[in-house]
């Protein structure tokens, strides 16, 4: 039995409280006094129970953080299917970031769709000694004549590229006149920021400055709408996107899974931006709402109870016939995933979950554990910001441990104090937990499963976090003479 099931609220936040504590024991005093700051207990007394977010690393912690170059090549730029993204410095990056992020796309691969492929200047010490504009130059010439139906590249920079001081921005102008195509400088070096973050701003920024508005005109229809943030792990935009067209909506731009480089010049011409990820997409949305008066809001697809309130939300920014229509969606999936309730809530009711995932998920994902009875009782995030966190803590229950950038240490100390019956993470944290003998399902990259989102998603979701929590794997953990 978990050591707090039995506990009162007040005794649950008081032990949790102390377990922070002691887990902070272990740092030397001035990294105690700066991870204080970024872990807290959802407390009604304390107002908001916000952490610090957004902050420098304290250096050799372990955090689970990433860089500027993944934020914006591995999310942002990367799904965009018909432009070639060239990672741009020494092979790493490029090698490590190939094919591991589920942004599906369609399309013929190697001709109208390059996300499988990795692109790279491989870069040398010469390039380093002598810089490696000419370099890009040759291998833009060579991308353009190798696969004549790329509609752009863009250069995502990899360290080096800012340190050496390298101008991207002329060698990308001259190239865009040459070639009469848009090749797009990202200035996305590891080491601008201090995680993923810094990245999708820059990224969006590129995006507002060399692509937005300048697409081939294109009329508004009355129902065209927009999903930014969007990355289509596993097909999730798609099972998005199905469910908004039942609704009489039409889906014309995705950003970025599965989108093409006229969805991202085109992205003001809709009538509504929908947005899903707020963290890595709300600096474009905002852009356009400012720049075009292209409106945006935020929704959920995630889980039952959220989708129908994301439905009703979004219908009524349309008229009374899409209204219509949105009610018919609700009415035709509910019972469907009161089917799915019905099987799997009974085998997941009271789990306790414990999340660290990157920038929205975290808060997001809460509602679909609730709908199959389960409870959140510990969430954080990698890369959030005070916003991130301000909507976060209304949708937690009182007693959540929520920590900003954990450290590997302190995830592992507070799961194992909190023991919760499954813990949602990613690929680093895996194997960790698994080995710990705990139940362990992938956040990020839905361990290969998915989609997740929308009515599609959801009995996916209910089955993996099933299979997870009740595989009889855990009870061959000990072996039999050690029980
Ligand atoms: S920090 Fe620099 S070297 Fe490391 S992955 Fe990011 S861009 Fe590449």
């Amino acid at each position: 039995m978990r050591e707090d099931s039995v506990m009162s609220t007040k005794e649950t936040i008081d032990f949790r409280k102390q377990v922070v504590e002691e887990v902070l024991e272990i740092y030397p005093e001035k990294a105690k006094k700066n991870r204080r700051q970024h872990i807290a207990v959802k407390d009604s007394e304390c107002a908001s129970c916000a952490v610090k977010s957004n902050a420098k690393t304290v250096p050799g912690i372990m955090t689970a953080r990433g860089c500027a170059y993944a934020g914006a090549k591995g999310v942002v730029w990367g799904p965009v299917k018909d432009i070639v993204h060239i990672s741009h410095g020494p092979v790493g990056c490029g090698y490590y970031s190939w094919g591991n992020r589920r942004n599906l796309a369609e399309g013929e691969i190697g001709v109208d769709n390059f996300v499988p492929f990795l692109f790279t200047s491989d870069f040398q010490e010469s390039d380093i000694i002598y810089g490696g504009d000419k370099k890009l130059e040759k291998i833009i010439h060579e991308v353009v004549d190798l696969f004549p139906n790329a509609k752009g590249v863009s250069v995502l920079s990899e360290c080096p590229v800012g340190l050496i001081g390298d101008d991207i921005e002329s060698v990308a102008r001259r190239m865009s006149e040459e070639l009469e195509l848009p090749v797009i400088p990202v200035r996305c070096e590891g080491f601008r920021g201090i995680s993923q973050s810094l990245g999708h701003h820059i990224a969006n920024d590129a995006i507002r400055d060399h692509l937005l508005g300048k697409g081939p005109a294109r009329e508004i229809g009355p129902y065209d709408i927009g999903i930014i943030g969007d990355y289509n792990i596993g097909g999730d935009a798609w099972a998005s996107k199905k469910i908004l067209e039942e609704m009489g909506l039409k889906v014309v731009n995705i950003w970025t899974g599965d989108s093409t480089m006229e969805m991202l010049q085109n992205g003001h011409l809709v009538k509504l931006n929908l947005i899903h990820c707020f963290r890595s997409m709300n600096y474009i949305a905002k852009h356009m709402e400012e720049t075009y008066g292209t409106p945006w809001m935020e929704f959920n697809f995630f889980g039952p109870t959220k989708i129908k309130e994301s439905i009703l939300k979004i219908a009524a920014q349309f008229d009374a016939s899409i209204m219509e229509k949105a009610l018919k969606v609700i009415e035709k999936y509910e019972p469907q995933m009161q089917k799915v309730i019905e099987k799997y809530r009974p085998r997941l009711d009271k789990k306790t979950v414990m999340l660290y995932v990157g920038g929205l998920r975290p808060r997001h994902i809460v509602g679909a554990y609730e709908d199959l009875g389960m409870e959140v009782i510990g969430t954080g995030y990698e890369f959030a910001h005070n916003e991130d966190y301000e909507k976060t803590i209304p949708a937690l229950k009182e007693g959540t441990l929520i920590y900003d950038d954990v450290t590997a240490l302190e995830l592992e100390e507070f799961v194992k104090k909190l023991k919760p019956d499954l813990v949602g993470s990613g690929i680093k944290e895996k194997y960790v937990f698994e080995k710990m003998g705990l139940p362990f399902r992938q956040m990020h990259s839905w361990d290969y499963s998915g989609p997740y989102h929308g009515y599609e998603g959801f009995p996916i979701f209910a089955k993996d976090m099933d299979m997870a929590i009740n595989s009889p794997t855990w009870k061959s953990i000990k072996a039999p003479w050690s029980k």
